[in-house]
């Protein structure tokens, strides 16, 4: 079985330890991972055209982490070495640590401009909530317990990336997976041997998958009695035999040049179907097994859910940070920013942004700590404004498709007409606006297109409306954690307000 850890080519190169973006490509390098794009195996996914730029981005990140100037923001010392290790893996026992732990999402979130979400701090923090909490796993046995936290402190000691698939495959939602037409269609064990278990089916759908180092493969969809076969937990590496990567289409290798796509070019973090084929995952590498109630409760009974969901929720206020930037770049391009019809739209729009920015920090205030020093960014606040994503994001963009007018579309085939000997010149007198050169507007107005128009927009748009589950899932986790008990108890409480003084 070909098992190669991906720890052992990830040791820093730097004097601290930590991992180098160098050190992380090298450690993705052909290392037998079998992602397939237009039916062929892609041989090198930091050479790919569709992936290297992507591979960059990732690596970057990694060099932020390691650089001497970022050591307090990015990194904290490991508890059990006191080496630096990325703040991305503390558990927070004070809200002191779980700003810390923001602000260094933020900082990595910055780099992208807010669009590459599932960076190596998202599933980080799930397994920060299940270390946190090892007795819900313990449930099946202490052995259980025992190797989440052992992973937990592998990713940690080691700066892995690990992503996940929860979610099975959108086959036939009228039924549950042992009743599908082939019960091995969703991700489940199918045989059980001495050093582990086999893994079988499909789950969707691992962003980042293509620049990991591990996947998490677990079910956060109800289960039924009979689906104990998927009730799983298991962490598996990027190249383990049998694992198969399907990226929807890669939005780099059509991006035909940076000026045309400035964003598609270089943040497509990718988004793969996975299929496991008879996968083998050893026993230390099992958390979850054949168990319907720890596979449900590793995500609402410990801090899992809302530690992964911070991250998401820095990533989305910087996002729509560049997102009001460029709005207000645009208007200042089209001579519109003075216009009081148009502060009102970007008025609006600042309301949005300034929501979700605001109510990540509420998560922060508003946390709790549990009896064995834990703490918990407050659920109903996360939850609250998640639920409202799917409404807020649509809302944002519309106002900006509004206040842009034709400008996105009124514009030449590509960026190649500012350099024809007729086309040159016609671009640089038409193209221009008020305030700014013609090659300058096109710049911008393109990366607004790429922002919201491109495929690559587009899927941002499906990204934010279903990274974080479908919303009615989400509004039932806001049903289940706001305080409607102390709602209700002015309810009753205005019933029995004593009568009346009548004459
Ligand atoms: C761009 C993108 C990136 C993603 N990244 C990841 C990732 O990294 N890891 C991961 O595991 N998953 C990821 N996901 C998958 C995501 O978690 C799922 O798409 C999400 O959980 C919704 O599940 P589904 O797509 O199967 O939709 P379904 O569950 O099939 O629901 C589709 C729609 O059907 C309707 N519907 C279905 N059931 C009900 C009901 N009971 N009540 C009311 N309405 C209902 C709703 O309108 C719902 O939105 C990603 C998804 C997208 C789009």
């Amino acid at each position: 079985m070909n098992m190669q850890s991906p720890a052992a080519v990830s040791t820093a190169t730097n004097p601290a330890g930590l991992r180098s973006g160098a050190a992380y490509l090298a450690s993705i390098k052909q290392d037998g991972r079998r992602v397939y794009v237009d039916g062929e195996l892609v041989a090198d996914v930091t050479t790919h055209p569709a992936f290297r730029e992507g591979a960059r981005a990732m690596a970057r990140l990694y060099d932020m982490a390691a650089d001497p100037a970022n050591r307090e923001l990015m990194t904290y010392p490991s508890p059990s070495s006191g080496r630096p290790v990325l703040r991305a893996y503390q558990i927070p026992r004070s809200h002191e640590d779980l700003r810390a732990k923001r602000l260094a999402a933020e900082a990595w979130a910055e780099a992208s401009f807010g669009l590459m979400g599932r960076t190596p701090d998202h599933v980080a923090g799930f397994f920060c909530g299940y270390a946190a909490v090892p007795e819900v796993f313990a449930v099946q046995g202490q052995a259980f317990a025992d190797n989440v936290v052992a992973f937990y402190e592998h990713l940690r000691e080691n700066h892995l990336y690990i992503t996940y698939a929860i979610v099975p495959p959108q086959i036939d939602r009228g039924k549950p997976g042992h009743l599908q037409s082939d019960p091995t269609l969703y991700a489940g064990v199918v045989e059980e041997r001495d050093g582990g278990i086999v893994v079988s089916g499909a789950q969707q759908l691992a962003t980042g998958g293509v620049y990991s180092d591990y996947l998490y493969l677990s079910c956060i969809h109800p289960l039924q009695p009979g689906d104990e076969n998927y009730a799983i937990g298991v962490a598996v590496p990027m190249n383990a035999e049998g694992m198969r990567l399907y990226p929807r289409r890669p939005y780099a290798a059509q991006a035909t040049n940076d000026v045309d796509y400035p964003l598609s070019s270089r943040f497509d973090e990718t988004d793969c179907f996975v299929v496991m084929d008879k996968v083998f995952v050893p026993w230390e590498h099992v958390f979850i097994y054949r168990n319907r109630d720890v596979c449900r409760d590793q995500w609402w009974k410990t801090p899992a859910h809302t530690y992964g969901n911070v991250q998401a929720q820095a990533r989305y206020a910087t996002k729509l940070r560049f997102m009001i930037g460029l709005a207000k770049r645009l208007n200042e391009m089209t001579g519109n920013d003075a216009n009081p019809a148009v502060q009102v739209q970007m008025g609006e729009l600042a309301a949005l942004v300034a929501i979700v920015d605001t109510m990540m920090r509420a998560q922060e205030l508003n946390a709790t700590i549990d009896d064995k020093g834990v703490l918990w960014p407050c659920k109903s606040t996360l939850y609250a404004v998640m639920a409202l994503q799917s409404e807020i994001n649509p809302r944002a963009i519309d106002i900006i498709r509004e206040l842009s007018g034709a400008a996105m579309i009124s514009l030449p085939s590509s960026a190649a007409d500012f350099d024809g000997t007729v086309t040159g010149p016609d671009m640089e007198r038409f193209m221009r606006s008020g305030v700014a050169s013609a090659r300058d507007r096109y710049a911008l107005m393109r990366m607004a297109w790429d922002f919201i128009g491109t495929e690559f927009g587009n899927r941002h748009q499906q990204y934010e409306k279903f990274y974080g589950g479908a919303s009615f899932l989400v509004k039932q986790n806001m049903f289940r954690n706001y305080d409607f008990a102390r709602a209700t108890a002015m309810v009753d409480a205005a019933l029995r307000l004593p009568p009346t003084l009548r004459e």
